[in-house]
């Protein structure tokens, strides 16, 4: 075969590779646009795991008609724009590349009506040839996405979809991640017409909290030792627990990075050894960390997924977090050791 350019299908389905791996990886796509758009309400409905049915409703910004094409169009992003932009990443997305590779596997329906306009448009792509059709259509304010039939025209992938109650618990797990990093954004969630999880939007520390316990259990939050600590601009605050917890998994462990869900090595490093020797042997700990920094401190651009990151400098980053985290720990073993005392 001579060498020759891949159709957009193709390409598009090549990146779809790395980002879409079941219908939970959508959901997050989807959600992380949303919350760029400045939406501050979001309704995901989901049909059979997210295999038949991805529906995300979103109040944000919206696009208008004459941007829907290029929405879907591979590299383009309203997000990004010089290669300086790469320095400091403000979004959750930049890549430019999710609607297109989810409409390269699946039938994507874009709908949209910018707040200022009074007519919405939608733009069907069938993840056939890459051709979009646009039609009017009247709308809340705000953007819907539907994808539909997840990997109908990539049987290698679909084979690897799950039972409906594996995906779907895989998609609660994204829902959950999403709610914990942007706690200002009330979610619904609905699985087969049922309300699944419906939590409002945290305006406050309260709030927060309660959003927190809403998805870790009150007896988490209940128990969960508290911290808040600055160095410069670095801040590290959230909910962690106790070294006495019972709990025997790993579920229940999130750190976010400017709002962004990440598995870091070097920040599970920190906490791991935050708790090390004071943790007994099977023990895992629970947590839900915010570490803040400036956007230049960060790399993001190291995985089409963003889950990993990079820190420009790493060393610290991961001195301040372990000694936080221990300092919370030590700081709870002496309460505890007072009372017993009194
Ligand atoms: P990225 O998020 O990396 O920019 P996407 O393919 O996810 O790439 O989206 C492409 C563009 O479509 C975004 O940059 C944004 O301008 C627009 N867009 C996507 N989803 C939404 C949404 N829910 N609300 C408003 N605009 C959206
Ligand atoms: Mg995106």
């Amino acid at each position: 075969m001579p060498i020759h350019k891949l159709s957009p299908l193709v390409a598009n389905q090549i990146a779809a590779g790395e980002v879409v791996e079941r219908p939970a990886s959508v959901v997050k796509e989807l959600l992380e646009n949303a919350i760029d758009a400045k939406a501050d309400r979001i309704q995901i409905d989901i049909e059979r795991g997210g295999t038949r049915l991805i529906r995300v409703t979103d109040n944000g910004e919206g696009i208008s008609r004459d941007e829907l094409e290029l929405a879907l169009a591979r590299h383009a992003t309203s997000k990004i724009e010089h290669s300086d932009d790469l320095k400091a990443i403000y979004t959750l997305g930049f890549r430019g590349e999710a609607l297109a590779s989810i409409s390269s596997v699946a039938k994507l329906k874009l709908s949209s009506r910018p707040q200022a306009q009074d007519m919405g448009w939608s733009a069907i792509a069938e993840g056939l040839d890459m051709q979009v059709k646009l039609q009017p259509q009247s709308l809340p304010a705000g953007t819907i996405v539907e994808v539909r039939d997840l990997f109908f025209n990539t049987p290698a992938r679909q084979k690897f979809l799950r039972a409906e109650r594996t995906e779907f618990v895989h998609i609660e797990e994204t829902v959950k991640r999403i709610a914990l990093g942007s706690p200002h954004v009330a979610i619904t969630l609905r699985h087969n017409s049922k309300v699944i999880k419906r939590v409002p939007a945290a305006h406050n520390h309260e709030q927060h909290q309660q959003r927190i316990g809403s998805i870790l259990g009150a007896s988490f939050l209940r128990e969960a030792i508290k911290l808040d600590s600055s160095i410069e601009s670095t801040r590290l605050y959230g909910w962690l627990s106790p070294v006495d917890w019972h709990q025997s998994s790993s579920l229940g462990q999130y750190v976010f990075v400017n709002g962004r869900a990440v598995r870091d090595r070097t920040l599970n490093h920190a906490i791991r050894q935050a708790y090390h020797d004071r943790l007994p042997a099977g023990r895992m700990p629970a947590y839900v960390l915010y570490l803040e920094l400036e956007a230049t401190q960060v790399d993001v651009n190291v995985h089409p997924t963003k889950h990993e990151v990079r820190f420009s400098n790493g060393r610290q980053v991961h001195d301040f977090m372990s000694r936080v985290v221990e300092e919370a720990l030590l700081e709870q073993s002496d309460i505890l050791e007072n009372s017993h005392d009194g």
